[in-house]
């Protein structure tokens, strides 16, 4: 009677294991955070030493810290995967910035990561805020006057691709709020 029981519990023979993940001796990461380890020198290190077959497949100090080689279009050295592009988290950077003792400059830096157009953005901010405004980098907007606080609301209700969460205010002001 209490073999049947019994006898379900040892037939499953098909257990799945959990995958086998390799770990780095290095900063005890599993390899693929290597690269975002803050070790990565020593990261490298240990796996050109302990895994020379991965070394090749994982991508570590990517950050020019080894000899840099000249840029040119074409064909790269490295064969493969078409473009290793870093996947770093976007980001949209508010930081206040005083031109004058009362004036002070929003620099928004960061949206056209999320794909905004910064001329049609620049219109916007202006029109809104009734200010001045214009694009002033590859990446950045001078709003002129202080609007970090708006720009937490407006910017998500703009572009809906974009999280409050991703912006950050780098402040800049003396007294905090
Ligand atoms: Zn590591």
């Amino acid at each position: 009677m209490a073999d049947i029981m019994a006898d379900t519990e040892t037939t499953g023979g098909e257990v799945s294991y959990p995958l086998k993940v390799t770990y780095c001796g290095a900063c005890s990461m599993p390899l693929e955070y290597c690269e975002y380890s803050t070790c990565k020198d020593a990261c490298r290190e240990w796996l050109e030493k302990n895994l020379p077959n991965l070394a090749g497949d994982i991508a570590i100090g990517d950050g020019g810290d080894e000899k840099k080689h000249q840029k040119r279009g074409g064909k790269g050295t490295t064969s493969g995967k078409g473009t290793k592009k870093q996947q770093e988290p976007a980001k949209i950077t508010l930081q206040l910035s005083a031109r004058s003792k009362n004036k002070n400059v929003t620099l928004v830096k960061g949206l056209a990561t999320f794909g905004v157009d910064l001329k049609i953005a620049s219109k916007v901010f202006s029109s809104k805020f009734a200010c001045g405004c214009s694009v002033t980098g590859a990446d950045e907007i001078t709003i002129q006057g202080d609007f970090s606080d708006q720009l937490f609301d407006l910017i998500p209700e703009k572009w809906k691709q974009i999280d409050e969460d991703s912006i950050e205010d780098l402040g800049g002001e003396p007294n905090k709020r």
